[in-house]
């Protein structure tokens, strides 16, 4: 029999699928490390079973022992998932814009949410990063894992994501592209790649218009989950060779274009990832090999990129959808 022994050890060595149609007019190998194969939907599964596991090998973490942290995201169905499995009490705080349906994935793991008013100043004791430190503080037991400066995050990647593209390219990876958010997932995959092939794999960030990576001021964007507008401690920029900005209206557009044409539906910030690789892939020659990392999946973006009414709204181009069955058979 052929079984995992829990949910847990089918997080990571997710595929790699090659990229061929949207990449028409392109001579190098174009591969997409698929994150949202995870069992959580996303690349986060990766650092929230690692942070956890740092923290019971530190004795931070206790049986009986509370995760606090202040997100609503892919991070938080990572930790959901694997604190349940781990038997950890949960409770993620979130400003009340989050949608719903993300809190109720965090609750339908059996996790706790703590909704805080988005009107309050990021440093006031309101906040919902000032309510998750009360409760960090007040709750027994109670850790944080603190994605943006806990050094286990990176360390994930170092671990697993770069070594699963190094031993399924055979080593033939020329270039790593992937968005940066935290930056844990482009320090410590490239920490890896730099490491096997002598600093010879070249790393690219992708980052949205008007975030910092890219030179920006931190101005608003729409696509989510990457950019920033203050520098994480997990970010190492010493590792990273190029960042190179993409307009929400491209991110958008390629992610829709990428379930249309190669049947992978993901979300904005996969579009923005393989908008910058394609740029990176298209003067390369026919033995690069390219490898771009899709950290999430489409079907928490339905209502957003996925909706042309949303795209139109927001003054995005949505594809015609063409003729509908009605217009085929009159
Ligand atoms: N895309 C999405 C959808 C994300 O949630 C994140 C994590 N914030 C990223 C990309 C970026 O990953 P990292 O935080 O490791 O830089």
């Amino acid at each position: 029999m052929h079984y995992a022994e829990s949910v847990l050890e089918t997080i990571g060595n997710t595929p790699l699928v090659r990229l061929s149609r949207v990449t028409e007019g392109i001579a190098a190998t174009v591969l997409a490390k698929v994150e949202f194969l995870n069992p959580g939907g996303s690349v986060k599964d990766r650092i929230a079973q690692a942070m956890i596991e740092d923290a019971e090998a530190k004795g931070l973490l206790r049986p009986g022992g509370t995760i606090v942290e202040p997100t609503s995201g892919n991070t938080g169905v990572g930790l959901a998932l694997v604190a349940q499995q781990k038997g950890y009490r949960c409770v993620f705080v979130c400003p009340d814009k989050v949608a719903e349906d993300k809190r109720a994935t965090l609750r339908a793991y059996g996790a706790e949410v703590v909704v805080t008013p988005t009107s309050v100043a990021p440093d006031s004791p309101e906040s919902y990063y000032g309510v998750a430190n009360r409760l960090t503080d007040e709750i027994e037991g109670a850790f944080q894992p603190n994605q943006f400066f806990n050094p286990a995050a990176p360390a994930a990647h170092e671990a697993s994501t770069g070594p699963e593209i190094w031993r399924d390219t055979d080593g033939r990876v020329t270039h790593f592209v992937t968005g940066v958010g935290t930056g844990g997932t482009i320090t410590g995959t490239a920490r890896f790649l730099k490491r096997v092939s002598d600093g010879a794999v070249r790393i690219i960030g992708a980052d949205p218009e008007g975030s910092i990576y890219s030179g920006g001021t931190g101005r608003p964007y729409l696509v989510e989950g990457v950019g920033e507008d203050m520098w994480p401690g997990n970010y190492d920029p010493s590792v990273v060779d190029e960042v190179i900005a993409i307009g929400d209206a491209e991110s958008f557009a390629m992610a829709r274009r990428l379930a249309r044409e190669e049947g992978l539906l993901a979300g904005g910030s996969s579009g923005m990832a393989v908008a910058a690789a394609l740029r990176v892939a298209r003067g390369l020659p026919a033995d690069a090999v390219v490898v771009v990392l899709l950290p999430d999946s489409g079907r928490g973006y339905l209502q957003k990129l996925y909706s042309d009414s949303w795209m139109r709204s927001h003054g995005f181009a949505a594809a015609d959808a063409g003729p509908t069955v009605r217009d085929v058979l009159a």
